[in-house]
């Protein structure tokens, strides 16, 4: 075989659009620092190896979403030890024989997981093969403020966390604290760089020039978003003559086909799923959303001020005191009432500079890059210690 490159296999599942969004984050660093020394492959562990009773996992935890008490049972469904070991147990079973194909094929040099639910069983299997020694395996934790303990195995080579809050957590999940390094969240190649002029990207994106609002919800686009946004027209048309709102719906083409034939009393853009989510931050003043991790981070490279309507319990419920405590936003949930905190911040404009300082000062345009070159400073040592040019060719 005259490929020379490294293999690094990145691990993660389609549950929201946050993993995808890391895991290509990543791989873009990993060309950007070593252009052409690395094949890097991302796989849905559950849908594409695992598959069986595991092929629906991301319809599933759509569905999961839209109802949050049957979310709040799953997730500490997985934290408690008896359930959360017969669940392993039962996945093993299905799942190992699968797995164990999927990396003699793949034959990793090291392996990246981004997913709570792509430790355990990957760890396990590469244990059984006896070569875990020889394939170094980090997981990149993509959660904020709060993550589900499945995220921590004290086995890994490194943990990287992006959050005080985040690191503690793992600390107590037994990951020992020389494993651990804190850097921020992935974000794509686009937040990478400074912010263009809003001017210009306004007129590239057929907006305005006027205050925007921009509303997401995630990957998936929540349901709540549509009320929300009403909410939102109603008031700042009351309140200003010149304002626009700006609605990604992601991937709910349902959402976005009911809002778009809606009447709005100012002027409104609905998107469905955009893939220069950097631009349409950059072309806003403040951004309204769910508590997604992602978003987040983004929003904050971006310097946008941040307004939380909801959040998933457990793993996003961390992240609403992550942006309050910083200072870069709120959370409120009614409606009406968060689009009055919207009006106030438009009105006091120094308050509005103020936020939007203080989320650049939080964001973390770097840590991409950071975590990619301790990932690959981890492969290139594990060259120098095993001249096999794959582990895996020797077993
Ligand atoms: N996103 C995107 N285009 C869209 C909607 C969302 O690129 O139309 C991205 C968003 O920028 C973020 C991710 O999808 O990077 C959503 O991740 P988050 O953690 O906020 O929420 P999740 O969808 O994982 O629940």
């Amino acid at each position: 075989n005259g490929n020379t490159k490294k293999r690094v296999l990145i691990l993660m599942s389609d549950t929201g659009g946050g993993h995808r969004a890391s895991a290509e984050a990543l791989r873009a660093a990993f060309d950007d620092l070593y252009p052409g020394q690395l094949d890097t492959v991302i796989v849905d562990l559950w849908t594409q190896i695992v598959k069986g009773p595991f092929r629906n996992l991301p319809k599933q935890y759509m569905f999961l979403q839209r109802n949050p008490t049957l979310w709040k049972l799953t997730w500490f469904y997985g934290v408690f030890p008896l359930s959360r070991c017969i669940t392993e147990e039962f996945s093993y079973w299905i799942a190992h024989e699968r797995v164990k194909q999927a990396f003699l094929m793949y034959r990793p040099d090291l392996i990246v997981s981004v997913h709570p639910l792509c430790q355990t069983l990957p760890l396990r299997i590469l244990k059984d093969m006896g070569i875990r020694e020889r394939i170094p395996f980090v997981t990149v934790v993509t959660d904020l403020g709060s993550a589900h303990p499945l995220w921590f195995h004290k086995d890994v080579d490194i943990c990287f966390v992006p959050t005080d809050r985040v690191r503690d957590i793992a600390r107590r999940c037994g990951v020992s604290i020389n494993k651990i390094r804190q850097y921020g969240l992935p974000v794509r190649p686009a937040f990478w760089k400074e912010s263009r002029d809003k001017v210009a990207v306004r007129n590239e994106l057929g907006l305005e020039q006027a205050p925007t609002i921009l509303i997401v919800g995630g990957g998936d686009g929540m349901s709540a978003v549509g009320r929300v946004a009403r909410a939102l027209a109603c008031r700042l048309s009351e309140e200003f003559s010149y304002a626009q709102l700006v609605i990604i719906c992601g991937r709910n083409v349902a959402l976005q086909e009911e809002l778009s034939r809606m009447h709005w009393p100012l002027p409104v853009h609905i998107k469905g799923f955009v893939n220069n989510m950097s631009e349409w931050m950059t072309a806003s003043d403040c951004i309204v959303t769910k508590a997604g991790p992602g978003t987040i981070a983004e929003a904050l490279i971006r310097g946008l001020p941040i307004f939380l309507y909801g959040f998933l319990p457990g793993q996003e419920a961390g992240n609403v005191p992550f942006v309050v405590e910083n200072g870069v936003g709120l959370f409120e949930s009614d409606p009406l009432i968060l689009a009055n905190h919207v009006i106030e911040l438009f009105r006091e404009q120094s308050h509005l500079v103020q936020m939007s300082i203080q989320a650049k000062n939080v964001g973390r345009p770097l840590a991409t890059y950071q975590i990619a070159k301790d990932i690959c400073d981890l492969l290139w040592l594990q060259r120098t210690k095993s001249p096999v040019s794959s582990p895996l060719e020797v077993s």
